[in-house]
């Protein structure tokens, strides 16, 4: 849908006198823009395929962040962010048009507390970049995306949910990761605004649909020496067994991924030998390497250790993780999409009936996570594309045998997460955005 061209077009000319801020208005600007990696499911792709923005805006500064705001709520024009735009879920994809605004030039580390680790990051940086960071301090991100490498931290905060890290750490919306946000809200008189703890909640997980954020103030943890290490099963109850063992040891696990072996021997050839086995990805500290390798050898998988992550260059053990699994795969065969879901307990039997009855069109990747509090599996299995109604017999299947399903075939906040209206987001868009013009259609709290 395009927002009315004339009042895009006033906008357009007020933004031209703003200083750092750079206006991009070509069709190819406007087409790369307004996409993300939400074609993983063919029914978001037909959902978003003609949405496009009709003006993109690069801030360099957050007084150019203040004058998009100003502008946009004076002409009462959409607004949706965009951090490195990896999201799946077209979380950046402006349903309605109007402005896109890059975030990405605001990314710089303000201030990292040598003694706490706590750490206050501008959102545009990436997450490498503030992992580089932290590194030179002894520290080290808790939480990260598979796709690490090109995300930014307010994209994560604002977009993503969890991944490396998620087997010790939990998940972003734990309380303890995000300990405050420096935001602009969405009038004609934007506020710069310092919300702490509590406050920054609202914004946690919300497409950046409740304020436009500018920085953010995160917990670090202590830096750990990860090792790689592989585990090949030839029996998939054994690795799942395997799995659960490393998760309930006294080791320091950051990764911890299971391949069925029909996935195993789809990953790129940098992954490792191809074998006809199941594969347990691990990153674990030093000292736990040699109570892997005791656990594996009880069930008689094969281990190998690849050494320290810091010796290698280029991908690693996290390029195969989370949903980097689906990207290859799809490379392989773009009939491939995928589900996300935390897995009931006891999980095999969970596994067993869904494979009986899907067979090859499913096809499993289990995440050791850390749900409120306890160590539990979650799954992003590959699922073959049949059709929606298919892809909702399953989602209805899983829910049955009591998985708790967050969708990625949906459009809003709520439908990816556990389907519940929360009022704290809403309230927070009723402060920051009364006009209700950032990235609009994405939180069904306000629309209904
Ligand atoms: C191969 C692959 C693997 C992935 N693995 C994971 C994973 O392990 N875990 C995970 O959680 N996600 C994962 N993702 C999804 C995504 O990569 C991450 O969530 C990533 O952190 C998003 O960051 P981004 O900078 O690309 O955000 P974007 O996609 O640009 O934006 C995400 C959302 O944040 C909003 N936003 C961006 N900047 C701001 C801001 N400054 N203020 C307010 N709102 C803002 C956007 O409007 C959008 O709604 C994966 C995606 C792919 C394609």
């Amino acid at each position: 849908m395009e927002h009315a061209p004339k009042a895009v077009q006033t906008l357009q000319s007020a933004l031209e006198a703003v200083d750092e801020l750079d206006l991009l208005s070509t069709t190819a600007d406007l087409d790369r823009f307004s996409r993300d990696a939400y074609d993983y499911s063919p029914v978001l792709e037909e959902q978003f395929g003609s949405c496009r923005a009709q003006l993109v805006v690069r801030p360099h500064t957050v007084a150019a962040v203040m004058a998009v705001a100003s502008a946009c709520a004076q002409a009462s024009v959409p607004l949706t962010l965009r951090g490195a735009g990896t999201g799946n879920y077209g979380q950046c994809v402006p349903l309605q048009g109007g402005v896109v605004m890059l975030m990405g030039e605001l990314r710089a580390v303000r201030a990292l507390d040598p003694t706490t680790g706590v750490v206050e990051v501008e959102c545009g940086c990436l997450l490498k970049d503030l992992d580089r960071e932290l590194a030179s301090q002894g520290r080290q991100l808790r939480l990260m995306p598979s796709t690490w490498r090109s995300a930014s931290v307010g994209g994560f905060i604002a977009g993503g949910s969890g991944g490396i890290g998620s087997v010790r750490w939990g998940f972003l919306r734990d309380p303890g990761h995000l300990l405050g946000l420096e935001m602009v809200t969405l009038e004609p008189k934007p506020r710069l605004l310092q919300l702490d703890a509590s406050d920054a909640e609202a914004l946690n997980h919300a497409y950046g649909t409740n304020g436009i954020i500018t920085a953010l103030t995160l917990s670090s943890a202590p830096r750990v020496d990860w090792q790689e290490v592989c585990v090949d099963c030839s029996d998939w109850r054994t690795a799942v067994t395997l799995m659960q063992r490393c998760q309930q040891a006294a080791v320091e696990l950051f990764l911890c991924t299971l391949l069925d072996q029909a996935i195993v021997a789809g990953l790129p050839p940098w992954s490792g030998p191809a074998t006809a086995t199941h594969r347990l990805l691990l990153l674990v500290s030093p000292d736990g390497v040699s109570t892997v390798e005791r656990l594996a050898s009880t069930v008689g998988g094969t281990m190998r250790c690849l050494g320290a992550e810091t010796s290698r260059q280029g991908n690693g053990l996290r390029e195969l993780s989370w949903n980097h699994t689906t990207l290859h795969m799809r490379q392989q065969d773009s009939a491939w999409t995928y589900l996300q879901m935390l897995l009931p307990q006891p999980e095999q039997p969970v596994l067993e009936a869904l494979s009986k009855d899907w067979g090859d069109d499913l096809l499993w990747h289990l995440e050791g996570v850390r749900h409120a509090g306890a160590a539990r599996l979650a799954a992003i299995p590959l699922v073959r594309w049949r059709s929606q109604d298919a892809l909702e017999r399953l989602i209805n299947q899983c829910r049955s045998l009591g998985a708790v399903i967050f969708n990625p075939h949906v459009i809003t906040v709520e439908d990816g997460g556990l389907g519940i209206i929360d009022g704290d987001q809403v309230a927070a868009k009723q402060r920051h955005d009364p006009g209700g013009l950032l990235n609009p259609g994405k939180l069904k709290g306000w629309t209904s």
